[in-house]
């Protein structure tokens, strides 16, 4: 069972001044897992100035100094990179292989992205006697889910660090380990006392207090569309910026000329891995409609073969969901879904069949649709649950109509034999990413949704950019 009784604030662990106890679900059995302490106002107001005693310091080192800093902690991350991908197994429920394979190597290099990042950009343009100078906009909240619990606390750091921002990290209160541990390895990585604090807490304590707070500059929020408004709403009186990056239903469009090999593995990896609890999962599959019965005999044939089960188990492909109330939010779409008069191709309700302990945990049959329409809820809402919803269709206009007939506009997938027409098909993607046939997905390239997927970027250069104030000064003669 894991543990933790104390936060870290101003650069060591400390016991919360107004904490209250959490017990932590081990999604893999339904049975208590861990305790941990959550945080209050009180502790918030203690990191908060705890950022901002710090910040005059830090926002003044060179990034020079920043990217030695970055590349030490890139360096402890990698020796703690077992620890890591234990820790969210631990509270995802994710296959351990898909930690060590995924979320670590995700999260790890966001340290040495940024600090080559920052490597590459000028912080000062000189336009003659005017410069224009780019500074660490100040003190930051950075609020994350539990979906991708290394990697997202790992690239809001990495930027907000090699920006020069000090900052307050408040986790999903579901995935608490992966984010204590991220506190061990700055802190042994040397990052100075008060440039990150962290405070496990609830949303409507920690991230209320964080998003009025004044002395907060920034909020950098990753989550659910729905809070991201309550965020914005209390921010705004204090004018602080407020960067989202929310949810998605993310289009693929299988082209009349592709591969099905490709097109099956691409719903089955970004639709259905994770358990399908992505942002920019693969959730609607737009096929010709004459390849519909192809591809769906070969959509079945590879779920039947697939392993769902026992996160330890090394051969598991996919996991329980993060909790019985996600299990609850699926199963009340995959009700609607054949309640809306989709064809239930596999899967379905309740539970798949599984051994002792296993039979408490919160796992789903991964499940398709097919006959779904565009304006169905499955096919326009976040599930965030292993189902995917295949619409038929007979043109590729037609196709590029349904994908942009969304509500979000953060990912998207392009299957085709040809390069060209794959490319010009992603072009008119309306989302902020796009991956053709079977690329890697790229973690050292701009992040982020049009419409309501959020209003901004992470990663790389354009992640640091969000963190950086811009300032003029005219009339520089020395
Ligand atoms: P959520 O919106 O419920 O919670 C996100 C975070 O906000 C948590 O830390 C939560 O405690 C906190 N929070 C809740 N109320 C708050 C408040 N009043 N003030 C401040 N913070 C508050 O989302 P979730 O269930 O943790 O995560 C799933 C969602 O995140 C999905 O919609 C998913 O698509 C989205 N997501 C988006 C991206 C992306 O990069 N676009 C990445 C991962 C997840």
């Amino acid at each position: 069972m894991r543990k933790a009784d104390q936060l870290y604030i101003n650069g060591e662990w400390t016991t919360p001044v107004d904490g209250t106890v959490q017990e932590l679900t081990d999604p893999a059995t339904g049975r208590c897992g861990g305790r941990v302490v959550l945080g209050g106002a009180g502790d918030v107001g203690r990191a908060v100035r705890a950022a901002r005693e710090a910040f005059p310091a830090f926002g003044a080192t060179s990034p020079a100094e920043r990217i030695e800093l970055l590349e030490a902690i890139g360096a402890e991350y990698a020796r703690r990179a077992e620890d890591m991908a234990q820790a969210v197994t631990a509270e995802l429920g994710s296959p351990i292989s898909l930690s060590r394979s995924l979320h670590v190597p995700a999260a790890q290099p966001q340290f040495h992205h940024a600090a080559e990042a920052l490597g590459r950009m000028d912080l000062v343009d000189r336009r003659g006697t005017t410069w224009v100078r780019r500074e660490p906009i100040g003190v930051c909240a950075l609020i994350t889910p539990w979906n991708y619990p290394a990697l997202q606390p790992a690239g809001k750091v990495a930027s907000a660090l090699a920006a020069g921002c000090t900052v307050v990290l408040k986790p999903a209160q579901a995935a608490p380990y992966s984010a204590l541990l991220l506190a061990e390895i700055l802190d042994a990585a040397g990052v100075p006392a008060g440039v990150f604090n962290l405070v496990l807490g609830r949303g409507s304590v920690v991230g209320d207090v964080l998003n009025a707070h004044e002395d907060v500059d920034m909020v950098s929020f990753t989550g659910s569309g729905p809070v991201s408004v309550g965020v914005s709403a209390a921010a705004a009186p204090t004018a602080k910026r407020v960067l989202t990056e929310l949810g998605g239903k993310s289009p693929q469009i299988v082209l009349p000329d592709a591969d099905l090999d490709i097109a099956v593995s691409t719903a089955v990896l970004y639709g259905l891995g994770n358990s399908g609890q992505t942002c920019g999962a693969a959730s609607r599959t737009l096929v010709p409609r004459d390849r519909l019965g192809a591809f769906l005999d070969a959509l079945t044939a590879r779920i039947d073969g697939l392993r769902v089960g026992d996160p330890q188990a090394e051969d598991t492909f996919m996991g329980p969901v993060v909790s019985h109330g996600q299990w609850v939010t699926v199963q009340g779409y995959i009700h609607q879904g054949i309640d809306a008069g989709a064809r239930l191709v596999t899967g379905g309700p309740g539970k798949p069949a599984l051994p002792a302990p296993l039979e408490g945990g919160h796992f789903v049959r991964p499940t398709v649709f097919a006959d779904v329409g565009n304006d169905m809820a499955i096919a326009r809402e976040e599930i965030f649950g292993p189902v995917l919803s295949v619409i038929a269709y007979d043109s590729v206009e037609e196709a590029l109509g349904m994908a942009n007939d969304s509500p979000f506009g953060l990912c998207g997938y392009v299957t085709s034999s040809h390069p060209g027409r794959a490319r010009a098909v992603a072009e008119q993607m309306r989302t902020g990413y796009v991956l053709i046939n079977d690329a890697d997905f790229d973690f050292n390239t701009p992040w982020g949704g049009y419409k309501q997927s959020g209003n901004g970027r992470e990663w790389a250069d354009f992640g640091i950019g969000e963190y950086l104030e811009t300032k003029s000064i005219v009339g520089v003669t020395a």
